[in-house]
């Protein structure tokens, strides 16, 4: 019996609906429409960009990254445009020894529109482009052979004469990606909508909305041999992204090995943990002290924190230049960067089921160990000295009472053991403090006192 083929991909699918294409813009038009402009960003970035040969360090002088849109909300634009380590400008500019310098070709950022602006892509398509390129894809990719039964389109970028006759009829980012990604040095995916589909294909979606990776295959593979890269977030952070690019940059330059990914395509190393791990209000979970509502400093878990079970590094990356983001600024996390997000974490701000478990351990252990540490945290907020002279001279309470006696043999037996494998202990003069501070002494004759205590309860 004859083996089946393998399924088309969504992408493979379409591609057959739309056939091949072999016209393209007249390289003289500008176009008619919009702000067609004369100038391009890469003419202007070249004469200040470090791309003269004789400084480059790697074979790559300049890699074109085209960026598309797909059913998106440009928040990945705006997290990216705000990256500062490295920051899109650097990039542009080949400012970092050994990385080449990256083209952009970006919707919202580049000074070309029309035929000008979609020229590099057209050159790409036809493999004569004369540099490596990227794609980058921001959105989630819609099932456009859907849309095409009725004549229409979801999500489209610029006209191309692949109409019949040549006519002029609007590029689907979906047509562009199917017909660049066999050929581009790495794709990527910013977002969650394109990393996992998202909020667009989230349950009754009518746009049969996918992420990248569901749309080129799990069998795709760049020219350079790689899956899809996916940086998740709703937005993601920025810094994620661009330092994501610049690592694959430094591979394909021969300067690094292979930056490490999860079995899903993410960064390793910025994905590898849960955002519970670097949380600000983790030592509150720990303790079982939880908020009860948006704005107290405790932990958010009772009020619909996500954060123990969902990757992400907001907490310790920060939103923007190690600003803000989520805890840190006293939302809950709502799983953006999952795949399952959002159907797996709806109703959002409920209390997730399963946290009742852990919550419940916490408070019990949190019970405990809380009084114990207040009453360290106590002792350890006095001098020596207040502790041999019993006053503490601070004129910022009215009243500011000394340790109780229990507290304190509690407090001396603790020193003990804490020095007891002490093997730079001195058995006469304690270290640091002067002598007359460090044993309690006749307050007439200053002398020390017969069985007078010294700081470390000798
Ligand atoms: S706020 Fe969320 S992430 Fe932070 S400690 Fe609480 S449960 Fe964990
Ligand atoms: S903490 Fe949660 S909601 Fe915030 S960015 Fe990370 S995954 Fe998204």
């Amino acid at each position: 019996m004859a083996a089946h083929a393998p399924a088309k991909t969504p992408a493979e699918r379409l591609l057959d609906a739309l056939g091949p294409v072999d016209r393209f813009h007249d390289p003289s038009d500008i176009g008619d429409f919009g702000m067609p402009s004369r100038a391009s960003l890469e003419d202007m970035l070249d004469p200040v960009a470090r791309t003269d040969p004789t400084r480059r360090i790697g074979p790559l002088e300049k890699v074109h990254v085209f960026w598309f849109a797909g059913m998106s909300c440009d928040g990945c634009s705006v997290s990216v445009t705000g990256a500062q380590a490295p920051s899109v400008e650097s990039l542009l500019l080949g400012a970092h020894p050994g990385l080449p310098q990256v083209v952009l070709h970006h919707p919202v950022i580049n000074m070309e529109s029309g035929p000008k602006y979609m020229r590099a892509a057209e050159l790409a398509v036809q493999g004569k482009l004369g540099a490596p390129y990227t794609i980058v894809l921001e959105g989630s990719i819609t099932d456009e052979t859907v849309a095409m039964q009725t004549g229409g389109y979801w999500v489209g970028q610029g006209e191309e004469p692949w109409g019949p006759d040549g006519e002029l009829r609007t590029v689907t980012t979906d047509e562009w990606i199917a017909r660049l990604a066999p050929g581009a040095a790495a794709s990527l995916a910013i977002g969650t909508c394109a990393t996992w589909g998202g909020i667009p294909a989230a349950n009754g979606n009518p746009t049969g909305a996918m992420s990248l990776m569901d749309f080129l295959g799990k069998d795709y593979r760049s020219a350079f041999g790689l899956p899809v890269v996916n940086v998740p977030g709703c937005a993601p952070v920025g810094d994620n992204f661009t330092e994501t690019v610049a690592a694959i940059l430094y591979f394909l330059q021969g300067f690094g090995p292979l930056p490490e990914f999860d079995e899903l395509g993410r960064p390793a190393w910025l994905f590898g943990e849960t955002v519970h791990r670097h949380c600000v209000r983790g030592a509150y979970y720990e303790e079982g002290t939880y908020a009860a509502e948006f704005g107290d400093k405790e932990c958010l878990v009772e009020i619909g924190c996500w954060g123990p079970v969902v990757n992400c590094n907001i907490t310790s990356r920060g939103a923007i230049n190690h600003v803000g983001g989520c805890m840190n600024a006293g939302g809950a996390c709502i799983g953006c960067t999952m795949p399952g997000f959002p159907d797996k974490f709806t109703p959002f701000y409920k209390t997730p089921p399963g946290s009742k478990v852990s919550t419940t351990a916490s408070r019990i252990l949190g019970g405990l160990i809380k009084p114990l540490r207040k009453y360290s945290n106590n002792h350890l907020n006095r001098e020596v000295r207040w502790d041999l002279h019993k006053e503490t001279p601070s004129g910022w309470a009215r009243e500011k009472s000394e340790p109780s006696y229990l507290a304190e043999v509690g407090h001396r037996f603790y020193d003990r053991m804490r020095r007891s494998d002490d093997t730079g202990k001195n058995p006469g003069e304690a270290w640091g403090k002067r002598t007359e501070w460090t044993y309690e002494r006749d307050p007439g004759t200053e002398k020390r006192l017969p069985g007078g205590t010294a700081h470390d309860g000798k």
